[in-house]
């Protein structure tokens, strides 16, 4: 993947893929926003804030919800964009058997082993969704529920091996920014 429009056209098939497996679902916030733009921010902050320009890494933010919240197998993620973009994707997603206490405290757990690929993705899933739960958040949430979310999602990015300051000082940025603003309400 060495020319420029070869990378472009593997980022445009996973924008597609992911918007195709994405297109019946919504986000939790009151308007129910299209899935989509969660994964297209993530991808766009490794890429705006983090200066990632690795194709597959940028791909692989893109599909990172695809085998948590869709129907798609890692085998259909590793015939379409390859052996590598399958295992960050696999490394970042949650065993759906397991309760919900359960994977939360495994993602802390699992944190610091994150290959450094996934850890960038980490980085720009928790920037995403501590700006949505501190501006947008899920319509029946509790204030209280906001702030255990924004500590649990700080816990997750500490025990992540430190990989990309820009993006690391910017989640530390809108953590605090998020604490400030639920603090006032
Ligand atoms: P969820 O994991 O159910 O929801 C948060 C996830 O939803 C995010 O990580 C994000 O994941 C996705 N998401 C979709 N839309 C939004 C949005 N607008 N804003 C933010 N996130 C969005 O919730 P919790 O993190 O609270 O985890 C559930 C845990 O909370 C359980 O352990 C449960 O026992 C506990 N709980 C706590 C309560 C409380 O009041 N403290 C009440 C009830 C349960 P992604 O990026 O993958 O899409
Ligand atoms: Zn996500």
């Amino acid at each position: 993947m060495k020319q420029t429009s070869d990378s472009n056209l593997f980022i445009l098939r996973a924008i597609d893929f992911a918007a195709r497996k994405h297109r019946d679902q919504r986000r939790k916030d009151e308007e129910s926003s299209p899935y989509i733009n969660h994964p297209i921010s993530v991808s766009l902050s490794l890429a705006e804030i983090g200066g990632v320009r690795d194709p597959e890494t940028l791909a692989a933010a893109i599909l990172h919800d695809t085998l948590e919240d869709t129907v798609t197998t890692p085998d259909e993620l590793e015939a379409t964009f390859g052996r590598r973009v399958r295992r960050i994707v696999e490394e970042v997603t949650d065993d759906k058997s397991l309760p919900k206490a359960e994977r939360k405290r495994l993602q802390i757990e699992h944190a610091r082993s994150l290959s450094p690929e996934a850890v960038l993705i980490k980085l720009g899933d928790k920037i995403a969704n501590v700006l949505d739960v501190t501006h947008s958040p899920p319509a029946d949430w509790s204030l209280e529920r906001r702030k255990e979310y924004l500590d649990w999602a700080e816990t997750v990015i500490k025990n992540c091996p430190q990989t990309n300051t820009a993006l690391e000082s910017h989640f530390n940025q809108v953590l605090k920014e998020g604490r400030r603003k639920l603090l006032s309400l």
